[in-house]
Parts: C-alpha cells; sequence; structure tokens
C-alpha cells in the first residue's frame, strides 16, 4: 500500500526573518535597483540590509577589544576579519559586515 502524503504536511513552517527590520531603505530589501535585476542597489550593495545596523554597545567594545588583539598577532588582514568575527561572536555575516566596518571607522579616533 502506497500511502501518498498530503502536500501541507510537506510545508515546514518557518518563522518570519527578524532582519526584515533591517531592510535596505533605498530599494526595500531587494538589492536591485528596478525589477530587472540590476544594477545592484548601491546603499546596501546588493544585499538588501541597511549597511549600518544598530550595534549593541557592549558588543562594539569587545568587538574592537577582539580586533585590536587580532591585528596586532598579525594573523590577517583586517579587511578579511569577518569570518573571525563570525566564530568568535556568532554573527550573521551582515553582523560581522557591520561591526567590522563599525571598527574601521571609528579606529584610531
Ligand atoms: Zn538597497
Amino acid at each position: 500500500m502506497v500511502t501518498i502524503m498530503k502536500r501541507k504536511d510537506c510545508i515546514v513552517q518557518r518563522e518570519p526573518k527578524k532582519e526584515l527590520d533591517n531592510r535596505c531603505i533605498a530599494c526595500n530589501g531587494s538589492g536591485k535597483y528596478d525589477h530587472n535585476g540590476s544594477p545592484k542597489c548601491d546603499a546596501c550593495n546588493g544585499t538588501g540590509r541597511k549597511m549600518i545596523m544598530t550595534l549593541d554597545e557592549d558588543t562594539v567594545a569587545d568587538v574592537a577589544e577582539f580586533l585590536e588583539t587580532l591585528r596586532r598577532s598579525g594573523e590577517t588582514n583586517m579587511m578579511g576579519a569577518g569570518p573571525y568575527l563570525k566564530e568568535e561572536f556568532g554573527f550573521d555575516k551582515y553582523e560581522a559586515r557591520d561591526y567590522l566596518l563599525n571598527w574601521m571607522t571609528n579606529y584610531g579616533k
């Protein structure tokens, strides 16, 4: 006997993505200028995400300390520090980018 699974049983319910709050204002999250698929949205570099998220102050401090240690270690060019942040702090790639950019922007000030 063959049991045919109803289609609705196959659908996995997914939580709405919380990063919708971080949608790029310029392209409304599409990452594109128009519906033809090009060019990439400048404001978010095609990611559909705001370039700057609200950064947590305590985390910013921790990230700064971590990045300073990393910089001194000479292990990586700081442009390549994103993956280290992802691993150390559990960021997604956007968070890693934003915290890294924030640190580089403020470095030495
Ligand atoms: Zn955009």
